[in-house]
């Protein structure tokens, strides 16, 4: 999609700084970080958010959770947080479907 920063990234248009890449999904660092580790794992496909899941594209949510367990593994990473922002009050700023994954520090609850 024009003008969609993580399409681009999802090309390679934007540099990023990966971690996994197949051809449905790409998973990168965050260039903020909250937390010692913090990657984004995006659909390469452009989906606006988490309100946006319907029966046609669900299946890339259960693949997106394979690769996030598949990394956490390999990162050896025995606690983690996934989060996904949908809409502005949320804190989306970025309205192409994506998951955080933190770890490293003690996380808040419930979030702020
Ligand atoms: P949201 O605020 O939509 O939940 O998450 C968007 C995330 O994307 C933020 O944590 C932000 O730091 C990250 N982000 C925004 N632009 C870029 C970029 O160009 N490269 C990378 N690696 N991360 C980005
Ligand atoms: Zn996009």
């Amino acid at each position: 999609m024009e003008d969609c920063i993580f399409c681009k990234i999802a090309a390679g248009e934007i540099p990023s700084k990966k971690i996994h890449e197949d051809e449905r999904v790409l998973v990168f660092y965050d260039i903020d970080p909250q937390a010692p580790t913090h990657f984004l794992v995006i659909p390469k496909e452009h989906i606006k958010g988490a309100g946006e899941i319907t029966p046609e594209n669900s299946d890339i949510v259960a693949y997106i959770f394979e690769v996030i367990a598949r990394i956490a593994k390999d990162f050896g990473l025995e606690s983690f947080r996934v989060v996904t922002n949908y809409g502005v009050e949320a804190g989306q700023s970025v309205p192409h479907l994506h998951f955080h994954v933190l770890a490293g520090r003690e996380l808040g609850w419930p979030p702020g």
